[in-house]
């Protein structure tokens, strides 16, 4: 059996969420660890917890029993940082400079909690290997997600390495907005890689992520000449106004077909992450836009012509 190095195994890095019995992220039954931080910023995102590096501060008001008389959070700084409405909620200055924990572990409700939390590897692999007797009977394994799970780049490939040693099979889900040299490492250490492309086009992927697509087109060029044996799945997630139309799909699939080892998933719109918004004190970004059900199936079966290895993410 090979040893860990213990000193590498303490490496910490920033957690949102540690998902157990997931189907859809990778081959078989995985293990989802949400990582903070994102070079990003797509309109649409549901997971906007993931967006900052740092730990946040978020509030949800249903909880909140100020109404009730308590004044927990309201008693530990000035009324600059937090005061409260006339509503009967509390308005938080998101940018005071105190640990965010300390609101947190003072509300009674839970109306306040913190998205994002130092852990080690080590710690992080042995809550994923309470499942492994899943992983085994479907194929399944880890997946690191995020945010961009590479805007921790020493830490992600640690974990990866890591996991690696203990004979799991790995994943990772990319935005593909990484250093090269980041992405390169981390593929040493991994069976399967989600990529996510969302638009060919320079101007429009800017305008909705914030970022040129030029880094990440390069990155997904130079993974299948370097990597062609690895699963590769591309996914596009499909936005109303952005790249829901056949043009959209289709660039993205002449680009990516021929390539070895590579397959497409299209995923639909949906505003399921629209509160976490509010309790991070943020506007949602989108329009109250819907996707259209037989469009969807239209752009599906474009997306199809490039399933050819399909089978190895089911
Ligand atoms: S401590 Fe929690 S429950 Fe009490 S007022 Fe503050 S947010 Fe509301």
């Amino acid at each position: 059996m090979i040893k860990d190095n213990d000193s590498d195994n303490k490496k910490q890095g920033y957690v949102i969420n540690i998902q157990p019995y997931s189907v859809h992220d990778g081959p078989g039954i995985r293990t989802i660890v949400f990582l903070k931080g994102c070079p990003l910023r797509c309109k649409w995102c549901s997971n906007p917890e993931s967006q900052k590096k740092e730990p946040e501060i978020t509030y949800n008001s249903s909880k909140c029993i100020l109404g009730s008389g308590c004044t927990e959070c309201l008693s530990l700084c000035s009324d600059d940082e937090i005061r409260k409405t006339d509503d009967n909620k509390i308005m938080i200055d998101r940018n005071i400079d105190k640990d965010p924990n300390i609101f947190a572990n003072a509300c009674p409700s839970k109306a306040l909690s913190v998205y994002g939390k130092l852990m080690t590897v080590d710690e992080i692999l042995k809550t994923v290997e309470k499942d492994s007797v899943f992983y085994s009977r479907s194929g399944g394994g880890l997946t690191i997600s995020g945010g961009e799970p590479l805007n921790q780049p020493e830490f992600t490939i640690e974990l990866l390495k890591t996991a690696k040693k203990r004979r799991m099979n790995t994943a990772i889900e990319t935005c593909g907005y990484t250093d090269w040299d980041d992405l390169e490492q981390a593929m040493e250490f991994l069976d399967t890689v989600l990529f996510d492309i969302k638009c060919i086009n320079e101007e429009k992927h800017k305008k909705f992520t914030g970022v040129s697509n030029g880094l990440i087109i390069d990155n997904f060029i130079k993974l299948c000449e370097k990597f062609p044996k690895l699963n590769k799945l591309v996914r596009t997630p499909v936005i109303p106004g952005f790249n829901d139309s056949e043009e959209d799909i289709k660039e993205i699939v002449d680009f990516i077909n021929g390539k070895s080892n590579v397959s497409h998933e299209l995923l639909a719109y949906h505003p399921l992450g629209r509160p976490k918004y509010e309790y991070l004190g943020r506007q949602y970004p989108m329009d109250d836009v819907k996707l259209d059900d037989e469009k969807m199936k239209k752009l599906r079966s474009i997306a199809e012509s490039v399933n050819s290895n399909r089978d190895i993410f089911k």
